[in-house]
């Protein structure tokens, strides 16, 4: 086999998609276990959807998820550049070479007729609409007086009538597609840019790409390409067109209602890099095993392309990712957790900095909150929530108080009765295990149903029903944090 060289070449029109970076992962993966190579390739010849940085911002994110590529921005390789709107003298000589050939044409039909064109193919129904060749067959003096004239146009492919053309799909088996269905495709734009069909053909082959593993959206662009490919009479690489993501439960593609949908979001959101990249392991492969944990150089080491999965789309169950980001955050220990934490808040969260809470704080305290916390964070922007109370008073719910302790007078006997014994343990009796002995004493002496009185507790202290070991969260509270909330809560039932 010759050297197995993939590519991503992901285009700068917004921020990088999830799904994108599932797609980079196989790539960078078969590439590293067939001792090949990784290329990332920018493909910005759409001048229409550029945006701005967009560029910059996908460099960096597949950089910040962990992944590195052989040849491309930032690196070089020997087949520089490989920005495409640095290449554009490239492709108009290949498309030069497609009219010479014979298999390519001037076009100078204005945007105004083709519009008016595709209204009136609109009216008779037809399902798609496609271009009716009318400048296929301009003499040859009229083409060079147009051009001459400096009339603008386009390079268009000639697609063959009624050929069969078939994509051998390693993940799919055989497409078949008719030419007959196929549009005569724009190569070279009026403003000198290539299409994406023909900059991503003519670089796939200069840049010696091996394997081009995809999306499934572009399956239908690639009998084009094999058009391409047979025209410059260049051998064909291999394809392999990956499923696509889509919401749980849904036959549709991700959705920003549903939750994060780019690469960048999910860090934003406190995923790590390792349990994103684990999760997308799974979107469209199997080991066929039980193994769910995969480090990255396990993947490449498992990774095969027969055991991706045949299918349209592959489900993105965002509790899954919760599971996996859960899993890899317990299992930081607990000077990892606090530094990954610290890095997180100081990069994404505007809202929560590790570090004002330690200048508010004692980072000796913030460390005893994380460590009570840690098992339990399963995002790291759900930090704020699941701590708050450690460093600010509670809004505590009247309505859930009283129903936990039953009753108002139950709640307000449960109450003082706490607030009595807690006020009179001192200072270096205050810890988990005493606190632990002696609520429970009480209980016994005040025949409270246990349930109701540390949930009432509970409420009074964290405003929620469901936080760590109640004698934990008190033994770290201060005691005349303790006292006031809980008298606190005893004006809001009395
Ligand atoms: N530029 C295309 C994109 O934005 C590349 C598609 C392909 O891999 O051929 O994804």
């Amino acid at each position: 086999m010759p050297q197995v060289r993939t590519r991503m070449a992901p285009s700068p029109t917004g921020e990088y998609h999830i799904g994108g970076m599932r797609t980079l992962l196989y790539n960078y993966a078969f590439a590293r276990k067939n001792n090949g190579k990784f290329i990332l390739r920018i493909e910005d010849t759409d001048r229409e959807r550029h945006v701005e940085g967009a560029a910059e911002r996908l460099v960096r994110v597949i950089k910040d998820y962990g992944l590195n590529w052989d040849e491309g921005p930032e690196v070089g390789g020997p087949f520089e550049p490989y920005i495409q709107s640095q290449r554009l003298d490239i492709y108009k000589k290949h498309a030069l070479d497609l009219i010479n050939k014979g298999h390519a044409y001037y076009c100078f039909c204005t945007e105004e007729r083709l519009e008016k064109m595709r209204e009136e193919q609109r009216k008779t129904g037809l399902p798609t609409t496609k271009y009716d060749r009318q400048c296929l067959n301009l003499e040859k003096d009229d083409v060079e007086k147009r051009l001459n004239n400096g009339e603008p146009h386009v390079i268009r492919l000639k697609v063959p009538e009624n050929e069969e053309i078939i994509v051998k799909d390693l993940i799919l088996g055989e497409i078949k597609f008719n030419s007959q269905d196929i549009d005569d495709q724009v190569l070279l734009k009026s403003d000198g840019f290539p299409t994406y069909h023909l900059a991503v053909v003519v670089d796939d082959r200069l840049m010696e790409i091996s394997h081009v593993l995809r999306g499934l959206e572009w399956l239908p662009s690639t009998p084009k390409h094999i058009l391409l490919y047979k025209y410059f009479g260049w051998e064909l690489p291999v394809y392999g067109h990956l499923p696509l993501l889509k919401e749980v439960g849904e036959n549709k593609k991700l959705s920003k209602r549903m939750g994060s949908v780019s690469a960048q979001g999910f860090l934003e959101d406190g995923y790590l890099p390792e349990a994103l990249l684990n999760f997308l392991m799974f979107l469209g492969w199997n080991p066929g095993t039980e193994k769910e944990i995969y480090s990255i150089e396990e993947f490449i080491q498992d990774f095969s392309l027969e055991k991706v999965q045949i299918s349209d789309m592959a489900s993105f169950d965002r509790m899954k990712l919760k599971w996996y980001n859960s899993y890899y955050i317990r299992n930081l220990s607990e000077d990892d957790f606090y530094n990954r934490l610290t890095e997180w808040s100081e990069k994404y969260n505007y809202d929560f900095k590790v570090n004002d809470y330690i200048r508010k704080y004692t980072k000796e305290y913030f460390l005893k909150v994380l460590k009570l916390i840690h098992e339990r964070l399963q995002v790291f922007s759900d930090i704020k929530e699941l701590t708050s109370y450690f460093f600010k008073d509670p809004v505590v719910n009247k309505d859930m108080l009283l129903e936990k302790s039953k009753d108002r007078e139950a709640a307000k006997d449960i109450l003082n009765s706490y607030i009595n014994l807690y006020s009179e343990i001192i200072e270096s009796d205050w810890n988990k295990e005493n606190l632990d002995k002696r609520s429970h004493e009480v209980l016994l002496l005040k025949g409270f149903k246990t349930k109701e009185a540390f949930m009432t507790l509970r409420i009074a202290l964290t405003g929620m029903e469901a936080t760590p070991p109640l004698f934990d969260v008190l033994g770290l509270m201060k005691k005349e944090i303790v006292l006031k909330r809980l008298e606190d809560a005893l004006s809001l039932v009395s």
